[in-house]
């Protein structure tokens, strides 16, 4: 049986023990990641997390801009450091300033959220992620703490939050 999770979508980064599965946008979990999303400040790509245990949502955040100065996003446009080095989607946010730190995703923050709280016990803990078609190691890194395996994000992510997809709907997400 061909399902949408054997096509072959090549996440840039997914760890052996990580899962992806997609969910229609009107999946009521996939619907609460969209409107974390709407609280983001970063206006060109926002993106929104919750965490689903026991059938409940029991976290939820969006994504934060790094930089949110009009003059410096500009800035960073024509000089970001990672683009000058040709550093590949995914890797080494931490050499430029105005790239999206790791910490600054919505996956990270949503799960930071429930361990500041001395939350890390969940059971079969589950994230949706609305707004980006894969998740960087870091994040992975920082779900795995909590148990999380398995992400979920929105049918057709890939070609939808993807910039080189033709359909790409960023910029007018919320449109
Ligand atoms: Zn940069
Ligand atoms: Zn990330």
């Amino acid at each position: 049986m061909e399902t949408k999770n054997q096509k072959t979508i090549v996440c840039p980064y997914l760890p052996t023990e990580g899962i992806i599965d997609y969910v229609p946008e009107s999946n009521a979990f996939m619907m609460a990641a969209k409107d974390q999303a709407r609280k983001s400040n970063d206006h060109n790509t926002p993106t929104g997390a919750v965490i689903v245990s026991d059938g409940k949502i029991v976290s939820g955040e969006h994504n934060k801009a790094p930089i949110s100065n009009p003059k410096l996003i500009n800035l960073h446009k024509k000089y970001c450091i990672r683009k000058i080095f040709g550093i590949p989607s995914g890797h080494k946010y931490w050499l430029c300033p105005g790239c999206a730190t790791n910490s600054s995703h919505a996956e990270y923050r949503v799960v930071l959220n429930l361990q500041k709280q001395g939350i890390n016990n969940l059971n079969n803990p589950e994230l949706y992620l609305w707004g980006h078609w894969w998740c960087c190691e870091p994040c992975w890194n920082k779900m795995m703490e909590l148990g999380i395996k398995k992400v979920f994000l929105v049918e057709d992510s890939e070609l939808l939050f993807e910039r080189s997809s033709p359909s790409n709907i960023i910029g007018k997400q919320f449109a």
